[in-house]
């Protein structure tokens, strides 16, 4: 089973992705947790260039090949051999990212993005998609609150609008594929969406 976790930053994605594996392994799953860009020892490489003041001057093409070769080496050398032994992965955003980020916010057009997609992926697909959704001004406060990762990066300092437009992007994305596609408000207590999450993963996980 795979289950990706998308939303804007300081959505809480990583904290409801712990909640998460820590509830599925309480039940005795083989959890595997991972995030992009990044997840495997190459995507780690690329995400500290993608991060860093030197993509400020990277073209949204270019931008948007480094992403999807980081997820070709993170999907092949990490999220589809831990599909084949069996294990539920959760990964920390994925192709809706790319979709949202470069599509939307990074103007690239659609037809060019599907096929890196298409490529970065060779056929591994969620089978569901938790969005956690805030609006925009929220988020941006706890994300610039939070420890965590270092200074803000380049990303996080763009502006609220933005961020709006990327939420109403990922809310498009979910009424374009309900099958896959989970909407969770994450402007409740973390123990109510932590519950919520659950709900919707734990009936999948059984098969
Ligand atoms: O989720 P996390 O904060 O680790 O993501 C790192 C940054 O990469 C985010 O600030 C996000 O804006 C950016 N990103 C992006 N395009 C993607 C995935 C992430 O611009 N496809």
């Amino acid at each position: 089973l795979f289950v990706t976790f998308e939303g804007g930053e300081g959505a809480g994605k990583s904290t409801q992705i712990r909640r998460l594996a820590d509830s599925l392994r309480l039940s005795g799953r083989d959890v595997l947790v991972t995030r992009e860009p990044g997840g495997s020892a190459g995507a780690e490489a690329v995400r500290h260039v993608l991060l860093s003041g030197a993509a400020e001057e990277f073209g949204i093409r270019m931008e948007a090949m480094l992403f999807a070769a980081a997820r070709n080496d993170h999907v092949e050398e990490v999220i589809r051999p831990a599909l084949e032994r069996g294990a539920i992965v959760l990964c920390d955003r994925f192709i809706d990212s790319s979709r949202v980020y470069q599509g939307v916010t990074g103007n690239l057009e659609p037809e060019y993005l599907e096929i890196l997609q298409r490529i970065a992926i060779n056929g591994v697909r969620p089978d569901c998609t938790i969005i956690l959704d805030l609006p925009a001004e929220k988020g941006l406060a706890r994300a610039r609150t939070r420890g965590g990762e270092a200074a803000p990066d380049r990303f996080e300092k763009e502006e609220l609008q933005t961020h709006e437009k990327r939420r109403e992007a990922y809310l498009e994305i979910a009424t374009a594929d309900p099958d896959r596609c989970h909407v969770v408000d994450a402007d409740r207590p973390e123990e109510e969406i932590a519950a919520r999450v659950l709900a919707i993963v734990e009936p999948l996980a059984r098969h």
